[in-house]
């Protein structure tokens, strides 16, 4: 009889857990995932990108009506929003893609799928449903939750979270955001499109704090610009329920209070680990309030228990979280030492404009203490992106002393997608000279890339040394346009 009943059991059913499941099945390892929701798929799913995106396309295609005269079309009085049909738009894009993530798709890979909250009894066994079930390995993946503050009257006052602001019966007529992060500035764009009156509450000076100030703050110019009102370097003092209304009280930097009445409260303040009831103190996995303890193979300090996704911390998205899950295959079941690096790692917030990130922006060159310079080219030079209606925004490649890229930042339409190159650029250590040498078809926004690359090597190109060459070898004769023109 083997010692274990699974190879490798996975708690949790998210991006992170579903990565490890399909890897660790298919390769032929006894898996068991455990998920404490009645389906899979986790937040990303059901709470997350999938019904933030499709709730920002449907925010974008209503701001596109409103907005018909600048592109040339009649002005039309567009009908106010229905959210019951917003909310079953996204509904059908998560039920399609929920197929891909079913009990029945993974038990068809060869994992054993329950449905439960595991506690761990020793370093090897967890407790599920009043029965003992062990493993060899074990892999935490049950991602985050919304942080919410100690504020005063918060625990007396209804509000919502990422929970619940997909599923609302009706749009709310305004809403106040606690939090600038991602998550909070993408609601804000989308809900005040949709026809909220929103507005953002933070307590730094600076929206998208992980981002360069000047890319933050055009975003919040546009967003400014479409009827989002901010309150920057603010503390919450209370909140109270007026019924219909709630009420939040601010504390500027002056010390003012200020007085805000909302129909609804979004809290969006970053992210607490879901390590609650796992047991883990019990068998020496440590985690403090930001995440699960882990070494770069994603070991947590008892080196047969690995942590992916969200609940380590570290980078909260999707794309790290298959990541990380890709890198506990490795090590777990091929037992080959795989180790996580970030430094790649890109990351996109889907407003309009988008801001996407490879690499290090200026915040981080600074923090790292590394010398760099900076090349920029704005998208209202780029002829697709006029054609296109869209004029805000730029490309911001950093450069090291000798000129090696460290990262890039794009603000700009389909920032996101724009980034694939630059990811393909920087895993593939690509020369910038190879980019700029590149075609790219005419007129797409992409060539916004190869535009920035290009004016770093034009400057060498078309330098005075390279002229005064040519000239001496070839006998160039210069300027034109001020000499005299030849008559016959
Ligand atoms: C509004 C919003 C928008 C987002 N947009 C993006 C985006 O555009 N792009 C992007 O990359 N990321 C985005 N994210 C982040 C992304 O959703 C997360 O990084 C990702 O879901 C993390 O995956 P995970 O597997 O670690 O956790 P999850 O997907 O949260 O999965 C964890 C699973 O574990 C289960 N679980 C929890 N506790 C237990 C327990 N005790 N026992 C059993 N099961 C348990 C949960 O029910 C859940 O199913 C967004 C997040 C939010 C909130």
């Amino acid at each position: 009889m083997p010692p274990y009943d699974f190879d490798i059991g996975i708690i949790g059913g998210g991006a992170a857990g579903l990565t490890v499941a399909s890897g660790a099945a298919q390769l032929g390892a006894k898996t068991l995932l455990i998920e404490k929701e009645k389906v899979l798929g986790g937040d990303c799913l059901h709470y997350g990108c999938v019904p933030s995106k499709t709730l920002i396309r449907t925010a974008q295609v209503y701001h596109l009506m409103k907005n018909s005269k600048a592109y040339g079309l009649p002005a039309v009085k567009v009908p106010p929003v229905d959210f019951q049909v917003v909310k079953r738009r996204i509904q059908s894009v998560i039920d399609t893609i929920q197929k891909h993530d079913s009990e029945e798709r993974f038990c068809s890979l060869g994992a054993k799928v329950e449905f439960g909250e595991p506690s761990f009894v020793d370093e090897h066994s967890v407790r599920l449903n009043g029965k003992p079930v062990s493993a060899k390995n074990w892999v935490i993946a049950t991602g985050s939750s919304p942080s919410i503050p100690a504020t005063e009257g918060l625990d007396q006052t209804p509000y919502i979270t990422n929970k619940e602001i997909f599923y609302l019966d009706r749009l709310p007529s305004s809403m106040v955001i606690l939090g600038a992060g991602p998550i909070a500035i993408e609601m804000a764009q989308a809900f005040s499109r949709l026809g909220t009156k929103v507005t953002v509450v933070q307590r730094s000076g600076q929206i998208l704090t992980k981002e360069d100030k000047d890319m933050a703050d055009e975003i919040m110019k546009v967003l400014i610009s479409e009827g989002v009102t901010f309150h920057l370097n603010v503390s919450v003092l209370r909140l109270k329920d007026l019924g219909s209304e709630k009420e939040i009280v601010l504390k500027d930097g002056e010390a003012k209070s200020v007085s805000l009445k909302a129909e609804q409260i979004l809290v969006a303040m970053g992210r607490d680990p879901n390590v609650k009831a796992l047991g883990l103190e019990g068998i020496g996995v440590e985690f403090d309030r930001k995440g699960i303890k882990v070494d770069d193979r994603l070991r947590t300090t008892q080196k047969h228990i690995y942590a992916a996704g969200d609940i380590t911390g570290a980078y909260q998205f999707t794309h790290a979280a298959g990541y990380e899950g890709g890198i506990v295959v490795s090590n777990a079941i091929f037992h080959l030492p795989r180790r996580a690096n970030y430094t790649f790692l890109p990351w996109c917030t889907y407003t309009d404009p988008e801001l996407a990130s490879v690499g290090m922006n200026e915040k981080r060159a600074r923090e790292a203490g590394i010398d760099y310079s900076v090349w920029t080219e704005p998208f209202k030079n780029n002829d697709r992106s006029l054609a296109e209606g869209e004029e805000v925004g730029k490309i911001k490649l950093l450069l090291d002393r000798n000129e090696k890229p460290l990262g890039i930042q794009i603000l700009g339409p389909q920032a996101g997608e724009l980034l694939s190159e630059w990811v393909a650029v920087f895993n593939g250590k690509v020369k910038l000279s190879t980019l700029a040498a590149a075609v790219h078809p005419y007129p797409t926004l992409g060539e916004i890339s190869k535009r920035v690359a290009g004016t770093l090597l034009s400057r060498k190109i078309f330098s005075d040394r390279v002229r005064k060459g040519l000239k001496f070898f070839f006998n160039l004769k210069g300027r034109a346009c001020a000499g005299d023109f030849p008559v016959a």
